[in-house]
């Protein structure tokens, strides 16, 4: 079985799709991990964020792994553990520019597809439902306003002491949709045969259980 989950930043897809995975069964596929990787080596091979010829010239040079131990996703480069070197803000950057150039998005479908070929697989992305696997059986876009995720990451931080202002926190996150939407390789929009799920007004569980009944009206579960 696969599953496309899609949806713009923080519309709580990954922890919607390890509780989804965790139900079914099945494998969770970060892949915006594959993409902050990139990004990683990149920036430890000192090449700037934004410098597209250097990072197209450094694909050869990387070898991804993929490995799920007891549910967990490991990413190696080069066959080192990136661990949560990839979970900085700096890196998320990094991702997000990277993710922009087509050679690296090439780079990286194979990986993809691969993992959906051996395994039943949720995985979490902005083309998985368009790009990556056409054919899934299931395919959910998720979304929030834009000022239900601004309200839930002012919470986020303001729980981890950072400064910032509700309004600060919106307008970053409009700002990355508009990117993200109107980019011209693999904007964030659904397939055609996605199912919209907005969570607006719904809590994680209530999320999860919405995805369920999607499932459910597509595959025998
Ligand atoms: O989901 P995550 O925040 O880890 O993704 C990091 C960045 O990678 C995102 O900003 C997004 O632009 C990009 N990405 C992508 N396609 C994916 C997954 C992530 O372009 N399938």
């Amino acid at each position: 079985m696969k599953i496309a989950l899609d949806g713009p930043s923080g519309a709580g897809k990954s922890t919607v799709a390890r509780a989804l995975a965790k139900k079914l069964g099945i494998i969770y596929v970060d892949t915006g991990a594959l993409y902050r990787t990139i990004g990683l080596h990149a920036k430890l091979r000192g090449v700037g964020m934004y410098d597209t010829e250097r990072i197209k010239e450094l694909l050869p040079e990387i070898t991804l792994g993929m490995e799920f131990i007891n549910g967990e996703q490991i990413v190696t480069l080069n066959g080192v553990n990136v661990g949560d070197t990839i979970r900085t803000g700096e890196i998320a950057m990094y991702a997000s520019s990277v993710s922009a150039i087509p050679e690296v998005r090439a780079f990286l479908l194979e990986t993809q597809r691969k993992i959906a070929r051996e395994n039943s697989v949720v995985m979490d992305g902005r083309d998985i439902g368009t790009v990556i696997l056409p054919d899934a059986e299931v395919k959910i876009f998720m979304f929030a306003s834009p000022e239900a995720r601004a309200e839930r990451r002012y919470k986020e931080l303001i729980a981890k002491g950072e400064n910032c202002t509700y309004e600060g926190v919106l307008e970053d996150i409009k700002l990355r949709d508009h990117n993200d939407s109107t980019r011209k390789t693999a904007p964030a929009i659904p397939a055609d045969d996605a199912v919209m799920l907005d969570n607006s007004s719904l809590d994680i569980d209530g999320t999860v259980d919405a995805a369920i009944e999607i499932i459910k009206s597509k595959v025998q579960l």
